[in-house]
């Protein structure tokens, strides 16, 4: 394609994205679509010849736009927030345009150095002391594996042996509450631990992880020869934003030699308001955490914020270094490529940096603030109202909850009955919910927080959970 016609094409998806981003909250969030839908609209052969992109944007809103469940639209309560900010798109835009590696620091400087000087404003706006360094990753999936394949090197002998986990004779085990995200589970087999060594905790009433039975767990390890490795502190579960007791963690991760990862996949942009920080009281004692700016804070995903207290230690564990890779710099610089698991890297850090810019911190703190007002008034409506539960703490911008209908106390009856309320709900067309099961009991999540939705969008919502509720 030569540049008169990007230009023109260009001009004229940005229109599109504008004008899609306009009605968006007009569309029905959920995608209708049935499975096949959309593959049926497609030739089942590739293109033998160029036609070019002419009828571009007509083909995705015919293709496409149908098959989209729209995110970023003020009715998304589903999952948990996923915001694409338009600033971040313009970056992704230009990351696209630059093509540009950043595998090394040679590949492209600045690719490695506004990832520096975003990612240190991060963690000062977190208030993260100096002794985390950031780097961004993929997901917060990827992320947690690397923690683990650190905490792996780094506690047994073979770190320095380079024997391998197969030099290992002790097995190596790995601990987070039954509450963690799959991702911890996938991470520790991934990482070689094994199902059987790892430990699932179990969790106390508001569903944080019971520090007496993580201790339990720790020395019941020990006395049969087993060896506790990593412990992962979830600061906000995925079902309820549960909040694991970090300072107590820290304690034992200290007395037992134990690396401590934290994962703050959602709830860590919540850190940029200091009222929030209680969330994650004694986080200095981490060893390494993750959180995500590709779902609250708004960088479009993906960009995972990585922090470590070693990066010397996560260099070693990731790096290979083979001839045709080496630069001149090395030594003076951060070839980034030995900070993950990849070698090719996008220039992720200007979706930080654009987003930075445009909002600034408190920008940023203020959508937070609303969000966490509006969770506030979701939880004050159902306290309030008769038949509804609320199933966990709202700390943050999930509120859980469920209808009970008089009499009603078979949990299977039950489940069917919120079941029936989130589907009616969903097919209206205006809120998309995802329930969850949390400790065998049916729950509906509200994950408020996409940018487009306001206090209004909330109240919609209630009253369509209390109509739904009213006519199933
Ligand atoms: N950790 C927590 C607490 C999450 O809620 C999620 C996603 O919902 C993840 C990890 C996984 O995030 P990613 O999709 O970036 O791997």
């Amino acid at each position: 394609m030569d540049t008169k016609t990007f230009r023109r094409l260009g001009h004229e998806l940005v229109d599109w994205i504008a004008e899609y981003r306009d009605r968006m909250g007009d569309l029905p969030v959920m995608s209708p679509l049935e499975p096949g839908d959309v593959k049926r609209l497609l030739p089942s052969q590739p293109p033998a010849k160029g036609e070019g992109l002419a009828g571009l944007t007509g083909d995705l809103d015919r293709v496409v736009l149908p098959g989209i469940t729209h995110w970023n639209h003020p009715g998304f309560f589903a999952y948990f927030p996923s915001n694409s900010d338009l600033a971040s798109v313009l970056a992704d835009l230009a990351c696209a345009g630059l093509g540009a590696q950043g595998m090394s620091w040679q590949t492209s400087p600045a690719a490695t150095e506004v990832e520096e000087v975003v990612m240190d404003w991060l963690r000062q706006m977190l208030g993260l002391d100096a002794a985390f360094t950031g780097v961004i990753q993929d997901t917060a999936s990827t992320s947690t594996f690397c923690a683990l394949l650190c905490a792996r090197e780094w506690s047994s002998a073979f770190g320095q042996a380079r024997g391998g986990m197969q030099a290992e004779e002790a097995p190596l085990v790995v601990y987070a509450s039954d509450q963690a995200h799959a991702s911890v589970e996938k991470a520790a087999l991934l990482a070689g631990f094994g199902r059987n060594n790892l430990r699932l905790i179990g969790t106390d009433d508001q569903h944080a992880l019971r520090l007496d039975l993580l201790e339990r767990a720790i020395q019941e390890d020990l006395a049969a020869g087993r060896r506790p490795c990593a412990m992962v502190a979830a600061i906000g579960t995925t079902a309820t934003t549960a909040v694991d007791p970090l300072e107590g963690m820290g304690r034992l991760s200290a007395d037992y030699g134990i690396w401590l990862h934290v994962d703050a996949a959602m709830a860590g942009t919540a850190m940029i308001c200091p009222e929030a920080r209680w969330m994650w009281k004694g986080i200095e004692e981490a060893d390494s955490l993750v959180l995500n700016p590709h779902k609250w804070m708004g960088t479009g995903f993906d960009l995972s914020a990585y922090f470590t207290k070693d990066p010397e230690h996560l260099i070693r564990v990731m790096s290979t270094n083979p001839s045709y890779l080496h630069t001149d710099q090395d030594g003076q610089v951060k070839n980034l490529r030995d900070w993950g698991i990849p070698l090719g890297r996008r220039f992720r850090a200007l979706k930080l940096w654009f987003l930075l810019k445009d909002q600034g911190v408190e920008g940023l703190q203020a959508r937070i603030r609303r969000d966490l007002a509006n969770a506030q008034w979701l939880k004050a409506q159902v306290e309030a109202a008769g038949g509804w539960e609320l199933m966990a703490p709202v700390n943050l911008q999930t509120v859980c909850l469920r209808h009970v209908p008089a009499g009603v106390t078979d949990e299977d009856d039950l489940r069917a009955h919120n079941l029936a309320i989130q589907g009616r709900v969903n097919k209206g067309g205006r809120f998309y919910l995802t329930p969850s099961v949390l400790k065998g009991r049916q729950i509906l999540r509200v994950s408020i927080g996409s940018a487009a939705t306001e206090l209004s969008d909330v109240e919609g919502l209630w009253k369509a959970l209390l109509d739904a509720a009213a006519a199933v």
